[in-house]
């Protein structure tokens, strides 16, 4: 099994980088944040309190997920738009700390990638904890600044604001209890703050062909 394990903080530019690298080496492409993203659209949807700890780690288990390049569908909703809301998003680190919702996600993920022999995996725990194996670890992170800029670039909004609402979830993100962000064991941090996709591409093209 060949995975490629993205990490990093919002905004780092995983998605992009992971995207690309995929159709590059050949590889599918697994955004995990958007399958906590889907679980917590399930939850909103269905009217269960988001601190109904075992509510919430039963609908884990109970709900359809289908994450892939062409979107997102929930219990066969197409969420693929809704799972980016400015309400999702300021709830999803809370569903995402519940251990029973990790455990059952991270099972999915495995089991994603071994029908397919790897793939390039992108999230927060994804060298650290769920593959800690994997050829190549990456930690994509940038100034807390150029992240909310690119944000802004993408979806719009005050460039302050975006940048408030990312620190509070890198926050919440890295001192939740279960499987933290964190930078894992023998992983390469990547600094993208200066740097275009191309240039962080070649990087990590350079570094799956010549390991150390
Ligand atoms: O990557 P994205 O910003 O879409 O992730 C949304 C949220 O999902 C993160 O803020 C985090 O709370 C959660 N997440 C996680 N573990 C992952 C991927 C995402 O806890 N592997």
């Amino acid at each position: 099994m060949r995975v490629v394990a993205i990490d990093g903080p919002a905004g780092a530019g995983k998605s992009t980088v992971a995207r690309a690298l995929a159709q590059r080496l050949g590889l599918e492409y697994l955004d995990t944040g958007a399958m906590y993203r889907a679980v917590t659209f399930a939850a909103v949807h269905r009217g269960i309190p988001l601190d109904d700890t075992t509510q919430i780690g039963q609908l884990s288990r109970e709900v359809m997920l289908t994450v892939n390049e062409r979107g997102v569908v929930v219990d066969g909703i197409d969420a693929t738009e809704q799972i980016r809301s400015a309400e999702i998003t300021g709830s999803v680190s809370a569903v995402a700390a519940n251990s029973e919702v990790r455990a059952e996600m991270r099972a999915r993920q495995r089991d994603w990638a071994e029908v397919r022999g790897g793939g390039v995996i992108e999230g927060r725990d994804i060298g650290s904890v769920v593959f800690p194996d994997a050829a190549l670890k990456l930690y994509l992170t940038a100034s807390p600044r150029v992240r909310a800029e690119r944000r802004v670039a993408e979806v719009g909004g005050d460039v302050d604001d975006i940048e408030r609402a990312i620190a509070a979830r890198d926050n919440s993100d890295s001192s939740r209890a279960d499987s933290p962000l964190r930078e894992a064991d023998g992983s390469i941090v990547l600094d993208t703050s200066g740097l275009s996709i191309e240039a962080v591409l070649s990087t990590i093209e350079g570094l799956l062909n010549n390991p150390e």
